[in-house]
């Protein structure tokens, strides 16, 4: 068995360009991996089968949360054998413990299917094939190298920048559900509008330098206008400026270290989640192997 922690994302920016033919926006994101993970404990088995645990916490999660072939795990094991033509393709049982909000902008799914990947590289001791990564997601190649990074084109154009350790935050998920594809929908039928800046004390030194905007927030706000009273009442109980992850809804604001995070996350009420968590220098990653080679190899 292998065990593998997939992190959730964080967009400290995210400025997206107009639809191009593909039906794609492009983008131009600052990512960044924290220490709020999901955990997948993979093994061969006689027939594929997905267990998952801990959705059940997540008020609004395990609903929405499939265990057939359109969860992201089966996609990317897919994808994985597709890359492995040499390979005996084997079934295998997953169990998932889901600890990362659905639906909430955090790439909890694409950070399962990096998770995924992982643990079939561990099992069969082979590399993952990195070309056909981003078919899985746009968000999983990020989800597989972690850290902080400049995330251009589909996802798929990647640039570490040096880890960044100034700052705590506290991420907080209103009740409030969006779907990704409606987000870019209405940003498109907006007319591709910028969105707000955080700026000032509300920035911690190493992110000055960095525009932090989120484009799909004037979308996110137009589907669902509860979020701005959500946004007003953290920045209030919170005393600083918040920002928006992905296509929302998960808010988020920066704090000096995570004694005042985990002061702010406590005063926080009325969420689906709120977390103190601290920036993170690795994406998907074993944390435990005791699969056995000769059993893979055959
Ligand atoms: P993104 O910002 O990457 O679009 P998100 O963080 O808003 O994603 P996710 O939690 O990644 O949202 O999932 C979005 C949808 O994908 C879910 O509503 C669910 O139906 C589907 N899904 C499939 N597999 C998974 C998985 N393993 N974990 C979470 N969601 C999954």
């Amino acid at each position: 068995m292998i065990r593998v922690e997939a992190p959730a994302k964080l967009n400290f920016s995210l400025r997206v360009g107009s639809v191009e033919r593909s039906g794609f926006h492009p983008l131009d994101s600052l990512v960044q991996t924290i220490n709020w993970q999901d955990e997948l404990a993979a093994q061969w088995w006689e027939d594929d089968i997905l267990e998952i645990t801990g959705a059940e916490d997540l008020a609004g999660g395990s609903a929405e949360l499939p265990t057939g072939t359109d969860n992201l795990i089966w996609k990317a094991a897919e994808a994985f054998w597709q890359s492995q033509s040499d390979v005996r393709r084997k079934p295998m049982r997953v169990r998932l413990n889901k600890q990362i909000p659905t639906a909430a902008g955090l790439a909890g799914g694409s950070a399962d299917a990096a998770a995924t990947l992982v643990a079939l590289a561990g099992l069969t001791r082979r590399s993952i094939d990195h070309g056909g990564v981003p078919a899985i997601g746009s968000d999983v190649p990020f989800a597989l190298l972690g850290g902080t990074a400049r995330m251009e084109g589909y996802g798929e154009q990647l640039t570490p920048v040096p880890p960044l350790s100034d700052f705590s935050l506290v991420v907080a998920v209103p009740p409030v559900t969006l779907s990704t594809p409606a987000v870019y929908r209405e940003w498109d039928r907006l007319g591709g509008p910028a969105g707000p800046a955080i700026k000032g004390r509300s920035v911690p030194p190493s992110l000055r330098g960095h525009d932090l905007v989120n484009d799909l927030y004037r979308a996110a706000i137009s589907l669902a206008p509860e979020l701005v009273e959500h946004r007003d009442h953290l920045g209030s109980i919170w005393g600083r400026e918040v920002a928006m992850s992905g296509s929302g809804p998960s808010l988020f604001g920066f704090f000096g270290d995570l004694d005042e995070a985990q002061e702010a996350a406590a005063a926080t009420s009325g969420m689906r989640a709120v977390r103190a968590v601290d920036p993170v220098s690795h994406g998907a990653r074993v944390t435990w192997d005791e699969s056995d080679y000769t059993d893979t190899v055959r």
